[in-house]
């Protein structure tokens, strides 16, 4: 019975690249200028997802 608590994690989950589409989904709405650089909390598994989006372009390829 293995504490999974390694520390900071940086791989995503499915949850969070769900949480991160719907943020870029929200900029690309709601945000006209940039860069937009935001620390976003997974609501499934808590971990702090940086969102950083420098221009417009990039929400285009996402
Ligand atoms: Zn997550």
């Amino acid at each position: 019975m293995a504490k999974a608590s390694k520390g900071f994690r940086t791989e995503e989950y499915d949850c969070c690249r769900r949480t991160r589409a719907r943020v870029l989904e929200t900029v690309r709405k709601n945000v006209l200028s940039f860069p937009f650089i935001q620390n976003v909390v997974c609501a499934t598994c808590k971990m702090v997802l940086k969102v950083r989006v420098y221009n417009r372009q990039e929400l285009e390829e996402v």
